[in-house]
């Protein structure tokens, strides 16, 4: 297996509907991934269609992309974004929908109303931005509202008026068996999980969007207005649920369970804001449907996974089929409600497929890794042993993980890359097809888990942490090349046995040193034997840095994370946030919000230089007044009278410190005594908190000073080896005045 560079994301944040329940969508990581192994205009296939964006993101750069679906919902998805309609056909579909008459007025005047509520101030009727609920409860408890007459906003208790206008919507049942019944497939016993789907709304939540889908069916409309209205309505069915933490808090749902204390939202606010959710990822491209195959790149031909051997039969490619997937962690919520959303916007016969597969679907890891084999073995057979599968798992449990390299293996595929960006929990993994390789190959042995794992942190040269040691271990062979049908019977025992079997590795005190944490996941491990040639991995970070730094006044950080992911490839992967922070010790954002740095005037390398000099001077001065003898050969050193070595001094303009650090601290050097500049002091920091060994090396007996404190005791006219030892350690790299962000 190869350490392959990480792929980076751009650094835009896009708004899209069902944002909480796909897979993170990454931007620009699939087009460069596809510029790399593609042929321009080329076929792709996405054989998971989990995350929509991927997929129009590819087309948009010119590739024909083949999306597996079975979904209905993200079909709808990737069909309306696709076209990018305008923000007045958005509206104008909507309204529509909403001017539809209801009970003597208009749906939207109606819906309007149901969220009135009374300003408590002025008294006037507002709309309430909605209403908190606590679970279970009967009633709301409070309501949100900004009284647009007399400016009076917050939260406030609700009053006999709110629960009296919740009263209007009579009889509750009706709403909900009509609900019920959309879902309703004979032969299937999907009750019980549409009945949970259907507790995660209110009453009133109910009433509204059960109103909105039957007044859709009736409603005469081009076909492109349907799609448009369903569109939005998906958004503003996820928005109607009771899914919704209060006080508001980020939150991807992964099961039908309503928080304890929710926030049932304004469904007339939440219908325009829906419109703007699908208004800001804009690549336009055709999409179709399967049988039909469009005919130019910069297209999407959706097709049902069921189906892929036919595809395959009809449309063959001399050029193989580059392949990219975007693993969606197994999801009760998303699954049950986008079943049920389905049949509601697109009717029973739309729904089917997802309503029937509720009532078998499996949330564990082994029935996940299945699945992941019956995907990938339905592509085996096409792709050719030149293809890459390129995947992307995001935000993954570790059984999980377990899941999916057991899964590709099992279905016939090699791993043969790997890159971890361990802060974000982002894994990028490329397979080939090991039944199309060439001949009959030699079956490499099988080399323990063990040796992955001495490996890696041998490179790393640091601490690591649990998750990236498993991860690292789950990449064996050793591991997951199990059969996955022999693990049946044992299911969930495998994970649990290699997770069992990486912690007794890892006790194993002659080989790992562990620093532990409050729990698991602060805990880290390196090795009782490191290699005294490799600098740890932020000294070697840090220093690629510095030597841009050096050579340009001007960064793009964009392009030096992209740079620094191709140096560190594999898990050696950056973490993103250490690099802008080591970069910020050096350099300065030239405007807020843009990824342009400049660097520190102080960072010029001949000032930097002369200030050495400077230091080196002060600290031979202070040595001569207190009356000790300073040798600078080889370092500063000053020595008592009988020649011993009293303190040694390395001067260090940057954090990297490993280089004084790695040298026997025996006492035959003396006291060391690092001295740096004030700027470096955040970084030093972060770099102690984040690596527990360096923290515990520095404290026995090192010191750390800024040349500034140099430059200060130096200023003293009498200094007694006394006095320079009770102020050596006055002014620490923490002590930072609050206000001040950098020093000289
Ligand atoms: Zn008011």
């Amino acid at each position: 297996m190869q350490e392959i560079p990480f792929l980076p994301a751009g650094d835009n944040s896009i708004r899209y509907p069902l944002k909480r329940f796909l897979p993170y969508f990454h931007v620009g990581v699939i087009s460069s991934w596809l510029r790399q192994h593609a042929e321009a205009g080329g076929n792709v296939l996405d054989p998971l269609g989990s995350n929509p964006l991927y997929a129009l993101e590819a087309a948009d750069d010119g590739f024909r992309i083949f999306q597996a679906q079975k979904n209905p919902v993200l079909q709808l998805m990737t069909e309306v974004l696709a076209q990018c309609f305008s923000e007045s056909e958005y509206q104008k579909a909507v309204n529509l929908l909403l001017e539809q008459e209801w009970h003597g007025q208009k749906l939207g005047r109606y819906i309007h109303d149901l969220y009135l509520t009374d300003c408590r101030n002025c008294g006037r009727s507002v709309a309430a931005d909605g209403f908190v609920w606590k679970k279970d409860a009967s009633d709301p408890t409070s309501v949100i509202y900004l009284c647009p007459h007399c400016g009076e906003s917050g939260t406030f208790p609700t009053v006999e008026a709110d629960l009296h206008r919740l009263e209007q919507i009579g009889n509750a049942a009706i709403y909900h068996s009509r609900a019920m019944q959309r879902c309703m497939i004979e032969g299937v016993d999907n009750r019980k999980n549409i009945e949970y789907a259907l507790a995660c709304y209110t009453p009133r939540a109910l009433h509204v969007v059960v109103i909105l889908f039957n007044t859709l069916d009736q409603l005469m409309v081009s076909q492109q207005e349907r799609s448009i209205i369903s569109a939005v309505l998906l958004e503003v069915f996820d928005q109607a649920s009771s899914l919704w933490y209060w006080p508001s808090r980020e939150f991807r749902p992964q099961q039908l369970s309503v928080p304890s204390v929710y926030f049932e939202k304004n469904i007339s606010l939440s219908i325009q804001q829906a419109l703007r959710t699908w208004m800001d990822y804009r690549k336009s491209c055709e999409v179709v449907t399967y049988p039909v195959i469009p005919d130019q790149p910069r297209s999407i031909c959706i097709f049902e996974r069921k189906i892929t051997s036919t595809l395959f039969a009809k449309q063959t490619d001399p050029n193989g089929f580059p392949t990219f997937c975007i693993f969606p962690r197994p999801n009760q919520a998303f699954w049950v409600l986008s079943a049920m959303w389905s049949a509601w916007l697109l009717g029973k016969k739309a729904a089917k497929g997802m309503l029937s597969a509720l009532a078998r679907q499996r949330y564990g890891w082994y029935w996940f890794a299945q699945a992941i084999s019956t995907t990938f073995g339905a592509i085996r057979n096409k792709i050719a042993k030149k293809d890459t599968i390129f995947g992307i798992c995001s935000d993954f449990t570790p059984s999980y993980l377990l899941a999916v390299m057991l899964g590709a293996n099992d279905a016939g595929f090699q791993l043969t890359g790997c890159a971890f960006q361990s802060n974000r929990n982002i894994l990028q993994m490329t397979w080939r097809n090991s039944l199309q390789a060439e001949g009959p190959q030699p079956e490499p042995p099988i080399q323990p888990a063990r040796d992955y794992l001495t490996q890696y942190l041998c490179e790393r040269a640091e601490p690591a942490t649990f998750q990236e040691l498993f991860t690292v271990c789950c990449t064996a062979p050793a591991i997951h090349h199990e059969f996955l049908p022999s693990l049946e019977g044992e299911s969930s025992e495998y994970f649990t046995k290699v997770l069992n079997d990486l912690q007794n590795e890892l006790a194993n005190t002659n080989v790992y040193r562990s620093f532990a944490g409050p729990n698991i996941s602060s805990s880290r491990w390196m090795l009782v034997r490191t290699a005294k040639d490799i600098q740890p991995l932020d000294d070697r970070i840090e220093q690629a840095i510095v030597s841009t730094v050096q050579q340009n006044p001007s960064i793009n950080f964009q392009m030096l994370y992209n740079e620094l992911c191709q140096a560190f490839p594999g898990f050696q992967t950056p973490d993103r946030d250490f690099c802008r922070n080591c970069l910020e010790s050096y350099a300065t954002r030239a405007k807020t919000g843009q990824a342009i740095f400049m660097r520190d005037a102080d960072e010029d390398a001949r000032k930097r230089e002369s200030e050495l000099d400077e230091i080196k001077e002060l600290i031979c001065q202070i040595g001569r007044k207190i009356g000790v003898a300073v040798h600078t050969n080889d370092g500063i050193h000053w020595m008592d009278a009988a020649d011993k070595t009293l303190y040694t001094f390395y001067l260090s303009p940057t954090a990297i410190f490993s280089k004084y650090t790695q040298k026997e601290n025996d006492g035959a050097h003396g006291t060391p005594v690092i001295v740096f500049p004030a700027s470096r002091s955040r970084l030093i920091q972060l770099k102690i908190e984040r690596n527990p060994y360096l923290k515990e090396t520095l404290s026995h007996g090192y010191h750390l000073v800024k040349y500034r404190h140099i430059r200060k005791i130096s200023e003293q006219e009498q200094l007694t080896l006394q006095a320079w030892q009770d102020v050596l350690d006055v002014d620490p790299p923490l002590w930072d005045p609050p206000t001040q962000l950098k020093f000289l």
